[in-house]
């Protein structure tokens, strides 16, 4: 596999595992001349990188790193586990290629990750709403939190009648 970032085709595989339906095999790879990481998707026996298009139309290879951390942060001092961490990355993963195949936008990934987020942990998902989805005012931003305040309470209170 050609490094996405020095072009040198030598890399040994680091790690290997395959999702939740076992049709995508994800391999870590490590570039053995500059040393970088970097990560390849097996689909139906083709092995592929996989690149994000950002915001300013800037390609750059998909690192699941990059959404573990933002979720790290998201979740920090959050009941979230670690591994629940890489269970979002793994759901937001099967979103990216039930949709695409070899390029995905970084708004959909955003997008992706919110939503699986939210299912989890309310703060955890404002958290990461506010420094992802660019709310334009203060008020936007109030909106979305109260909303998720109320459908919390809409979860929780059933438990109040209970014995
Ligand atoms: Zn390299």
């Amino acid at each position: 596999m050609r490094c996405p970032f020095c072009k040198e085709d030598r890399d040994r595989v680091v790690d290997s595992r395959s999702s939740e339906s076992g049709r995508i095999i994800r391999r870590r790879r490590q570039c053995l001349v500059c040393k970088r990481r970097f990560t390849t998707y097996e689909k139906a026996g083709e092995s592929f990188k996989l690149y994000v298009i950002k915001k300013d139309n800037m390609r750059v290879p998909y690192e699941r790193e990059k959404v573990v951390g933002g979720l790290q942060k998201a979740c920090y001092k959050r009941p979230v586990s670690a591994e629940q961490v890489q269970q979002i990355a793994d759901k937001v993963e099967e979103d990216i290629f039930r949709n695409f195949d070899k390029e995905v936008s970084s708004a959909f990934i955003g997008e992706s990750v919110m939503r699986h987020l939210r299912d989890i942990d309310k703060v955890a998902y404002i958290r990461f709403a506010s420094v992802y989805r660019d709310f334009k005012d203060a008020d936007e931003l109030i909106e979305e939190v109260s909303q998720a305040i109320q459908e919390e309470k809409r979860v929780k209170q059933p438990k109040l009648f209970e014995g």
